[in-house]
Order: C-alpha cells, then sequence, then structure tokens
C-alpha cells in the first residue's frame, strides 16, 4: 500500500524522505516514509514534541535511516521533529513561538496558534494513516527520568489494553496508565489508534549506550506488531505503577533532589527540598507512600509550580 504525505510519497518498497507543512509560514516537519513490499500495519513514530529531548529525536533519525522497506511489513511513518525550533534553541517543554506545551494542545486547532497548529497537522494528516503510534519522549534539559512508558487510559478499555500488551514489549521496567486526552497519545488513544509515550534519559544529552537501548524498546515493539521481525531483547521486567503523584514547587528557590530517577523509596522518605539563596530551608518534602520515581528535576533554580518529582505506587508482583 502506498503513502502519501506532505510532500512525500512512498510506494511499496520505497523509502523517501520530505516535509509535511503546518501553516504557509510555519516552520516545515521532516518525515521518512517507510513503505514495506508486504502488507501489514502503519506506525507512526514520532520525536522532538518536546524539542530539547534529544536522545529521543536521535534514536528515531537513527531507525529511520536503518530500517529498509525489505525488512518490514506495512508502513512506518517518522516525524523526526514535531517542534523543530526548541530543538535548534535547546528550549526546554515548550515552542518558542507561543510559548506553549505542545503536548498539551492537542487536538489543536487550524487557526490557532504555531502549537496549536502543528497537533491539528499530526491529528489530521497523521492519525487517519497510523493504525499505531509511539511518540517518543526523554526527560527535558531540566530533568532526569527512568526508562517507563504511559499508554492511553482516557479513551476506553479496548485502547487501554491494546496500548499495554505493545508497552510490556519495551525493555522497560514500568508502565503508567495516563487520563490525559490533550498530549499526542492520549488524543491518539481517543482517535481509536493505540499508543505510547516513551520515555528514556534526559538533561539535555545521551549516551551511546542510551541511544541503542531506546531504538531496541523501538524494535521490540515493532517485532510485537509483526512489522519486523526477529526476537525481543528483554533484560527487565515489566510493572505496572496504580498510582502516581507529581509533586510541584509550592515556592522559587533552590532544589535539591534527594534521590534519583528509578530509585525505590518507602512511604515518609525525605525525596529533597527548596532552600533559599542563603541556605535556609524553605520546603521538604517526603513521599507519601512507597515508591518509585519516574521522572524529576535536576535543575537547581525553580519557581513555583514548576515540576520537582514524580513518582509512582508499583504493583504487586505477582
Ligand atoms: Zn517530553
Amino acid at each position: 500500500m502506498s503513502l502519501h504525505i506532505g510532500n512525500c510519497q512512498a510506494e511499496p518498497g520505497e523509502k523517501h524522505n520530505g516535509m509535511l507543512e503546518v501553516g504557509e509560514h510555519d516552520p516545515k516537519l521532516p518525515l521518512t516514509l517507510v513503505c514495506g513490499k508486504e502488507e501489514g500495519p502503519t506506525v507512526l513514530v514520532s520525536s522532538g514534541i518536546h524539542g530539547a529531548e534529544y536522545i529521543g529525536i536521535q534514536a528515531a533519525m537513527e531507525l529511520s535511516r536503518e530500517i529498509e522497506p525489505k525488512d518490514i511489513k506495512g508502513n512506518l511513518i517518522f516525524l523526526l521533529v514535531a517542534n523543530p525550533s526548541a530543538c535548534r534553541d535547546f528550549v526546554r517543554f515548550a515552542v518558542p513561538e507561543d510559548g506553549k506545551n505542545l503536548n498539551r494542545m492537542f487536538p489543536g486547532k487550524k487557526d490557532g496558534s504555531l502549537s496549536e497548529r502543528i497537533a491539528y497537522t499530526m491529528v489530521k494528516e497523521l492519525y487517519p494513516k497510523a493504525d499505531y503510534f509511539l511518540d517518543m519522549h526523554a526527560g527535558d534539559t531540566s530533568e532526569r527520568v527512568m526508562p517507563f512508558l504511559y499508554f492511553p487510559g482516557g479513551a476506553g478499555e479496548d485502547v487501554a489494553e491494546a496500548s499495554k500488551n505493545m508497552a510490556k514489549a519495551a525493555d522497560m521496567a514500568v508502565r503508567a496508565r495516563s487520563g490525559s486526552l490533550i498530549g499526542a497519545c492520549g488524543c491518539a488513544g481517543a482517535h481509536g489508534i493505540p499508543s505510547l509515550l516513551l520515555e528514556r534519559g534526559g538533561g539535555g544529552v545521551f549516551t551511546r549506550e542510551e541511544v541503542e537501548l531506546y531504538k531496541q524498546d523501538i524494535r521490540n515493539i515493532l517485532i510485537h506488531l509483526h512489522v519486523l521481525e526477529g526476537e525481543e531483547i528483554h533484560t527487565v521486567s515489566q510493572r505496572e505503577v496504580n498510582k502516581a503523584a507529581y509533586i510541584e514547587a509550592d515556592t522559587e528557590g533552590f532544589w535539591y533532589p534527594a534521590l534519583n530517577a528509578g530509585d525505590q523509596f518507602s512511604s515518609g522518605t525525605f525525596l529533597g527540598e527548596i532552600r533559599d539563596i542563603w541556605g535556609d530551608l524553605k520546603k521538604a518534602y517526603y513521599g507519601e507512600y512507597d515508591g518509585i520515581i519516574l521522572y524529576q528535576t535536576v535543575g537547581m533554580g525553580i519557581k513555583e509550580g514548576d515540576p520537582l518529582v514524580a513518582y509512582g505506587m508499583l504493583e504487586e508482583e505477582n
């Protein structure tokens, strides 16, 4: 089945690069289409919705170059950088042109600001072609994450179950249900597309090892979907968190986290503190239940309302 998106077209057995137009004067979004000779599902892989989450972008770019049409049954659509200005300018969370978080702008607006127009373009041009959707994130420049993934839990149990089965194919130790419908993943779920938001690394940096692990997560999922052939590689067993806490700063100041992403702790454990410039304690934070740190801010300067720590409660091991 041939693919035609933006100015990019690929016939069975072909791979082509092209650009997806948003608005007439907006940045164009880079695409790679890989069209398998044999029939199969179409998987949309996006990265760079948060443009400085570079490990996701690097892993997607490498996969788009490495996977050839002869390797797959079905199609792959790579949207390589959804937020190009942030990628270029090392801007965390936001689309620089409008200051909005693209991953809270779905399903977007045709005549909205740039974030809303990018979201609208993805929903209109890419979602109708996709049977499955993988959205590759990372900790942003101020964050570190443990490798984990979100699956959409707010769009019906069929989509949640199919997404969860896909999540299990990734070599990541934790998955979490997300009720959000305003991110790319949750919105795709609401369109009936089994979807995942993947997280690995962060801080605006990455190692070769992290990129290779991230690529293997995607390869595992593509093998699970029978798009790629081969054996999934698993080095960790996966558990679900059945509730999560998102601590935000009550005050501005200097943030000193006590633990690291991926650390497990018991209820009442000290998680970090905010001090003022003279070193006086402004606020200390403690875990409310036994948990695991999914991600946390590692940038020192923070303002009121900034995210500090996200942690989850692990389900019982069975
Ligand atoms: Zn992100």
